[in-house]
């Protein structure tokens, strides 16, 4: 009784089970990426009064007009980042949102970087992390466009904001073989875009449309909230 009144019915294994299956039936192949799927509680990434909502196939508010992205893009874009993948030791996100992105990526890869503008959401990501026990995420409050200079390349990057162009020093931080997720375009002619670096420069591939957030500039020189926890940022910290 109590928990369905509290919507943990929708929260079961049987949920998250369906939810897989559904994964599975739009081309997620990847055994290793569903299981990383099955394994993270998405529903304690949002908000409680979400939870019963967190293992549909949805984007879903999660505060500071952001959005934690639905489950079958995380998946396709984890998917496609780390596939053929043979030594893939860190990867970077751009755009820490929940920490849900971070999360799936920490159970497949020694160390994940992620970047966030939003000091408010990335102290309650941060929170989760360290409630899960997700000791390889690192973070830090910065504009993404720049990347993580000090830990590049980076065996992978996801970009979860959409940005007009591929950024120059995301693309830049990318090791030879490696490979950048990233919406790319204009509201409304938004393309999920794979782009892997290779000898000769890099060679993309077009996902399909997609809808994200856009990708906005640094708060801090906007004069938005600051996060105070500066030491926190510092590279190679924990989260
Ligand atoms: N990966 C997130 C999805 C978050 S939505 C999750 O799993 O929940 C996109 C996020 O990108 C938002 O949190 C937004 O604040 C952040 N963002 C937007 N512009 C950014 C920028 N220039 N640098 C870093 N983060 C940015």
């Amino acid at each position: 009784m109590n928990a369905i009144r509290h919507g943990l019915g929708m929260t079961s294994p049987k949920a998250r089970a369906r939810l897989i299956e559904k994964l599975a039936a739009r081309g997620i192949t990847d055994p290793e990426v569903l299981a990383a799927i099955e394994a993270t509680p998405r529903h304690l990434f949002i908000d409680e009064a979400l939870a019963s909502r967190a293992y549909e196939d949805d984007a879903l508010p999660i505060g500071e007009g952001q959005t934690i992205s639905q489950p079958y893009i995380v998946a396709l874009m984890t998917q496609e980042c780390l596939r053929d993948r043979k030594k893939t030791d860190k990867v970077l996100e751009v755009g820490t949102g929940s920490g849900y992105q971070a999360a799936v990526l920490a159970r497949l890869v020694p160390r994940v970087y992620t970047l966030e503008r939003i000091a408010l959401l990335l102290r309650t990501a941060r929170r989760r992390f360290h409630a899960f026990g997700l000791h390889n995420i690192h973070t830090r409050c910065a504009d993404g466009a720049g990347g993580w200079p000090e830990q590049a390349p980076f065996d992978g990057i996801v970009v979860t904001c959409a940005c007009t162009e591929p950024p120059p020093a995301l693309l830049a931080q990318l090791a030879l073989g490696a490979r950048l997720v990233a919406p790319v375009g204009a509201p409304g002619r938004q393309r999920l875009l794979c782009i892997t670096r290779t000898a000769g420069g890099y060679s993309e591939k077009d996902l399909g449309a997609v809808l994200f957030v856009p990708m906005l500039p640094d708060v801090r020189r906007h004069g938005a909230a600051r996060d105070d926890r500066r030491q926190q940022d510092a590279p190679g910290s924990g989260h």
